[in-house]
C-alpha cells in the first residue's frame, strides 16, 4: 500500500495502547559517548526523536509508553499491557529490533516496525507484523484507518520526499524518562543539497531540504524550556545549513528566545563545511549560541572527494575552513573515512596531518560502509563488489556498532590489510593523549566564544544562576572523575585548564567538554584498534598489505562475505 500527502487521522479511532520500544545499539560506537553518560547517570547520550515524533501523530485516545531498551529492561508486563508495540531505528539497533520482533511475538502481539534502516532494507524485517517505511507523517493515517478497520499486518510505504514537515507534531517529550538522557534534540530539516556517493540521508530525505516553521521549532523550545530542562539541545539535521534562507529566517527569532529566556540552551549540530563561507550564517549561529558543529571532512585528498562526489570539500584550505569557524565560537567535530578506491599509499600520514592541521580534537574516523540504498551501494552491486548482508552480521559479532568497525562491506581497491592498518595508525595518533589535548588546546585558544547579550531582571537572574548553576555541577563531575578515575590525564587536563584561564577564559567551558569527550573517545580508540587486530587476523595473505605485521592468516574474512 502506498499513500502520500498528510496525517489522515481517522474520525474516530478505536482506543489502543500502544508501547514504543525503542532497540539497544549494538557493540561499541563512537557515538554512545559511555563515559560522559556514567559522569552524568544517564543511560544512553539522546533520546529516540523518531519514535516519540511518531507518537504524537497517533489518535489522542492512543495510550502510549514508552521502553528504551538502552538504559531499561522490556518488562513482560509492558508487552502484555500493549495491544501493539511500534519499534525500529537504525543499522546499528537491528540485531535488537529483530530480538523485540521475536519477544513481541512470543507473547502474542502486533508488532510494527519502521525509521531509516526499514526503509532502507525492508527485506531484513519480513518477519514483523507491519512494516511502515519512509517518513511516518506520510503514511501513519493509512496505517491507523487499517488497524482500526481490523487488518493486522502489512507493508505500508509512503511517498518519497512529499512530506510536509509543517505539520509535524511536537514530539511527545513527555514520554521521556529525563534522567536516562544527556542532552535531548529537536529537528528542523530534513534532507540535503548535496550528492555524497555514501550518504543515505539523500535517499531518505531527498535533495530539497524541507524545513519547520520559526513557530513549530519554538513551541519544541517552549516544550522543553517547560519541563524544566536547560542544557545542551542537538539540532538533529544531517545538514542544518541546507537551506540557508531559511535558517537566516529561523535564527533572530531563535537568538531573541534565547535572549528573552537567559540562553537556557547550548545548541550543536551538523552541517556541511560551506558553512565557513557564510560570515552572516556564522554570526547568527554564534549569537544563537550554537556551540558545535559536526562537519563531514571525510578526506583530505582532492581526487578521492570528487570522486565520492563530495566537491564541496574541495577548491578550499579545510584547516582555514575549521578555524572561520571556531572563529566563530563553535567548535569543529569532524568526521574522516578511510576505504575509498582513489586513496594512495600515505593515506594515514595525509589523514593525521590533516587532523593536526584543522585542529579538531573529536574526528570520527570510520572504514568506508556502503549503507543499503545508496549510490555507492548500487556501484559496487554494478561492479560485483559488494558483499552480502550476512557480512555485517558477522561484523556485528566482533562488537561493532558503527563504521569503525563495521565498515569495508565490498571488496577494496587497496589490500583490505592496509586500510585496516591505516585506520589503527590513525586512531592510535589522533587519540593519543598528547596530541588530543594539544589540539584542544589550540581550538581553546581560537575559539572566540560570545558574551552573550542576556537582558537583564531579577527573574533573568535566577534563570541565568539555573544555566550556570548546571554547567558548575558538569564541571565539578568531570574535575572528580580526572582526579579519581583518570589521573593519567591529570596533567593534559591542567594544563589546557590554566592555558586557557589566562588566554581565553570564555572558552572554559569548551575545556571541560572535550575532556568529558576524551573520557570516552580514549577508550574507544583502543577498543577499535584491538577489533582491527582481529580483524587483520582473519584476513587472507592476499588481503594483507606490504605494511601488515606478520599475522597467521585463519579464517578468511573475506570468506564471511561470499
Ligand atoms: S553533505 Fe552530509 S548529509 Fe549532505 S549528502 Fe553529503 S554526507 Fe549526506
Amino acid at each position: 500500500m502506498t499513500a502520500g500527502g498528510l496525517i489522515a487521522k481517522p474520525a474516530e479511532p478505536l482506543p489502543c495502547k500502544v508501547l514504543l520500544v525503542c532497540p539497544r545499539f549494538h557493540g561499541q560506537s563512537f557515538w554512545n559517548f559511555t563515559a560522559a553518560c556514567e559522569v552524568f547517570g544517564a543511560g544512553i547520550p539522546a533520546p529516540p526523536l523518531g519514535l516519540i515524533t511518531v507518537a504524537a501523530m497517533l489518535p489522542p485516545n492512543w495510550e502510549c509508553r514508552l521502553v528504551n531498551r538502552n538504559t531499561e529492561e522490556l518488562a513482560a508486563a509492558d508487552i502484555d499491557w500493549a495491544d501493539m508495540v511500534m519499534t525500529g531505528g537504525m543499522l546499528p539497533q537491528r540485531p535488537d529490533t529483530l530480538t523485540i520482533i521475536e519477544l513481541i511475538q512470543a507473547r502474542g502481539k502486533r508488532v510494527v516496525v519502521g525509521g531509516p534502516d526499514a526503509t532502507s532494507s525492508p527485506a531484513a524485517y519480513e518477519l514483523a507484523d507491519f512494516r511502515v517505511l519512509g517518513e511516518a507523517e506520510g503514511i501513519i493515517g493509512e496505517f491507523i484507518a487499517a488497524w482500526n478497520l481490523g487488518v493486522r499486518q502489512g507493508t505500508f510505504t509512503a511517498e518519497k520526499f512529499t512530506i510536509d514537515v509543517t505539520k509535524t507534531p511536537i514530539p511527545r517529550y513527555d514520554l521521556l524518562k529525563r534522567g536516562q538522557y544527556l542532552y535531548y534534540g529537536v529537528q528542523f530539516a530534513r534532507g540535503c543539497p548535496f550528492t555524497c556517493e555514501f550518504c543515505d540521508i539523500i535517499e531518505l530525505y531527498g535533495r530539497v531540504p524541507r524545513v519547520k516553521t520559526v513557530e513549530q521549532i519554538l513551541a519544541e523550545l517552549d516544550t522543553l524550556y517547560r519541563v524544566g530542562y536547560r542544557g545542551y539541545v542537538d539540532v538533529v539535521d544531517d545538514n542544518f545549513i541546507g537551506n540557508k534562507k531559511a535558517v537566516k529566517q529561523l535564527l533572530p527569532h531563535l537568538i531573541a528566545w534565547q535572549q528573552e529566556r537567559g540562553y537556557p540552551f547550548k545548541f550543536g549540530t551538523e552541517a556541511s563545511i560551506n558553512l565557513a563561507d557564510d560570515d552572516a550564517l556564522l554570526a547568527l549561529m554564534r549569537d544563537a549560541n550554537f556551540v558545535s558543529v559536526f562537519v563531514g571532512i571525510e578526506s583530505p585528498d582532492t581526487e578521492t572527494l570528487v570522486s565520492a562526489q563530495k566537491k564541496q570539500n574541495t577548491r578550499r584550505s579545510l584547516a582555514d575552513s575549521v578555524h572561520k569557524i571556531y572563529r566563530a565560537g563553535m567548535f569543529v567535530h569532524a568526521g574522516f573515512i578511510v576505504g575509498f578506491d582513489s586513496e594512495k599509499q600515505g593515506t594515514a600520514e595525509a589523514m593525521i596531518e590533516c587532523v593536526e592541521a584543522t585542529s579538531v580534537p573529536v574526528c570520527m574516523v570510520g572504514l568506508l560502509y556502503a549503507l543499503p540504498n545508496t549510490q555507492l551501494e548500487r556501484r559496487l552491486e554494478r561492479e560485483g563488489r559488494l558483499f552480502s548482508p550476512s557480512y555485517t552480521s558477522e561484523m556485528f559479532k566482533l562488537g561493532g556498532g558503527d563504521q569503525c568497525v563495521l565498515g569495508l562491506n565490498f571488496r577494496t581497491a587497496r589490500p583490505r590489510g592496509e586500510i585496516l592498518l591505516d585506520l589503527k595508525q590513525i586512531l592510535q595518533q589522533v587519540y593519543n593523549p598528547d596530541a588530543f589535548f594539544d589540539r584542544a588546546r589550540k581550538v581553546a585558544r581560537m575559539l572566540d566564544r560570545p558574551k552573550l547579550d542576556k537582558r537583564w531582571s531579577t527573574e533573568m537572574a535566577q534563570r541565568i544562576f539555573d544555566v550556570q548553576h548546571v554547567d558548575l555541577v558538569a564541571a565539578g563531575r568531570i574535575c572528580w572523575r580526572v582526579f579519581r578515575r583518570q589521573p593519567r590525564l591529570l596533567r593534559h587536563f591542567l594544563r589546557a585548564l590554566l592555558e586557557t584561564a589566562r588566554k581565553n577564559p570564555r572558552a572554559l567551558d569548551c575545556v571541560f567538554t572535550m575532556t568529558l569527550m576524551y573520557f570516552h573517545l580514549g577508550t574507544f580508540a583502543a577498543h577499535v584498534a584491538s577489533v582491527l587486530e582481529r580483524r587483520l587476523a582473519m584476513l587472507p595473505a592476499e588481503e594483507l598489505s606490504a605494511r601488515s605485521p606478520s599475522i597467521g592468516v585463519r579464517e578468511a574474512e573475506l570468506a564471511v562475505a561470499e
